[in-house]
């Protein structure tokens, strides 16, 4: 870590991070707290820095970071620096935690579980709030009780006890907290391991992070990690608490509670940069834009317009976006997508695909159904019984054999097709639905599709004839 330390002259570079703890699969909820600080990142032409905080021990899990690093790669969330990993940077908190018992900022306590318990009864009996009582902070003139055999000492951050931590933060705005209000934290438990909020401050030192962009349930930590800041010597960033991410049931996002890993939606077939622009609206504002590319997000976002209320996911305000984003696309560009489908499902495509992509897109709200029509060019397709009894009927079913003969020699696009269409019609009094609503059940396995003569002229000859005449008795 070499960069040069800002000076007036030149303006400090914007460094973000995303520090998840891989304890659960990271859902929508949790991903947004990466989208934001890369976001800023990019549009800062700054760093973005991947940082897993994997200290709980019992329920970080490698299955759990490979999510986080999965759907990461999927969306585009692109590090600079990183991953780095907490459990491999204990050396450097213990070296920390060294220096502030030297300087006096750091004291051990002895204080047995038992006292701890009794203290919180007597100060809740006394309508008080439970806090550390201070009796092992160091003072002049006073004598520290003295150390009960066999209790190992926590460290404690020896937290200023007069005046206020205050900061402007983006999203809520300016938050004072007096230093009466917090009590001396634990910072190293009894073997000696350091607790999450002193971890936090030295890896956003070590990584000179400019901006803490994060979930709003650690506001209550920031006060207490701004004093560690100050006892290290070091600059507080700039914070932006993010709210809640509430599921459609208005609960906290959770898996718990059902929230999908992100990853999930790649496998259902949303597109990265739809997940992107669905996600940026839940919590940021660019006026009415609803719908927007990842370039123009990044051109647009700011901390100035994030929303302070918590937002609520939408699933089909999902889909409708990602709808608006595939219709966007080329065949071209979809074709690949739609080939990951198709393959998991043993179905191999061909150079039809991008052409059979861009016919059906307008009516698809996933990849996952486009990847349903186009199969139906590559395997069997089943015609519901109910649709072939309601549509394939016997003023139909002279017309269909008349369709596929003069088929058999019809140049194979869209306008020789269509003159044969035209052709039938005129033959059997039929109008068109009468003749394309039938033909589409049995080609396609479905009475709704793109006009006919397209979509037969993307199915291969002898297989159009065939399904045209697979008439069930
Ligand atoms: N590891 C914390 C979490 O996953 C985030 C810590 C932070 O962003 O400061 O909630």
């Amino acid at each position: 870590m070499t960069e040069p330390t800002a000076t007036p002259s030149q303006p400090q570079r914007v460094r973000t991070r995303f520090a998840p703890s891989p304890t659960g699969f990271i859902h929508l909820g949790n991903i947004r707290s990466a989208l934001y600080p890369w976001a800023y990142a990019r549009a800062q032409h700054g760093d973005f820095i991947l940082r897993i905080e994997d200290t709980d021990l019992e329920r970080s899990t490698q299955a759990a970071v490979d999510v986080i690093l999965e759907g990461m790669a999927w969306l585009g969330l692109d590090h600079d620096e990183g991953p780095y990993y907490q459990m491999q940077r204990m050396a450097r908190y213990r070296e920390v935690l060294a220096g502030l018992v030297e300087r006096g900022l750091a004291y051990p306590c002895c204080m047995a579980q038992q006292e701890l318990d009794a203290l919180r009864e007597r100060q809740l009996a006394a309508k008080q709030k439970p806090r550390y009582d201070g009796a092992w902070r160091p003072e002049p003139g006073k004598t520290l009780p003295s150390a009960p055999p066999g209790v190992k000492p926590v460290l404690r951050f020896r937290n200023p006890q007069d005046g206020v931590v205050a900061w402007d933060d983006k999203v809520k705005g300016h938050i004072e907290i007096s230093n009466a209000e917090l009590d001396d934290l634990v910072i190293a438990r009894p073997d000696g391991t350091p607790t999450y909020n002193f971890c936090v401050v030295v890896d956003d030192i070590d990584m000179r992070i400019t901006h803490v962009i994060r979930g709003d349930d650690h506001v209550n930590n920031t006060p207490r990690q701004i004093n560690i800041f100050r006892a290290l010597g070091c600059p507080p960033p700039v914070y932006a608490h993010l709210p809640t991410v509430l599921n459609e049931q208005g609960e906290k996002m959770s898996k718990r509670n059902g929230a999908k890993p992100v990853t999930q939606y790649r496998d259902e077939g949303f597109l990265p940069d739809a997940m992107l622009n669905y996600l940026a609206r839940l919590g940021w504002s660019h006026g009415d834009d609803e719908i927007f590319s990842r370039a123009q997000f990044l051109q647009w976002f700011d901390l100035d317009h994030l929303g302070r209320s918590a937002a609520q996911f939408d699933e089909a305000k999902l889909r409708w976006v990602n709808a608006q984003h595939l219709k966007s696309m080329t065949g071209a560009a979809l074709a690949p997508l739609a080939v990951q489908h198709l393959a998991r499902r043993g179905i191999n495509a061909d150079e039809r695909l991008p052409a059979i992509c861009e016919l059906f897109k307008d009516r698809c709200e996933t990849t996952v159904q486009l990847a349903n029509w186009a199969q139906a060019f590559y395997a069997d397709v089943h015609p519901l019984a109910e649709d072939i009894a309601k549509h394939v009927i016997a003023t139909a079913r002279p017309a269909l054999a008349q369709l596929a003969s003069l088929l058999e020699s019809a140049p194979w696009d869209a306008p020789g097709i269509a003159a044969a269409i035209k052709a039938t019609l005129a033959a059997h009094g039929l109008n068109m639905p009468q003749l394309a609503m039938p033909a589409r059940v049995l080609v396609m396995g479905a009475p709704q599709t793109p006009s006919l003569d397209a979509v037969l002229a993307l199915h291969r000859r002898e297989t159009a004839l065939a399904r045209l005449r697979s008439i069930p008795a």
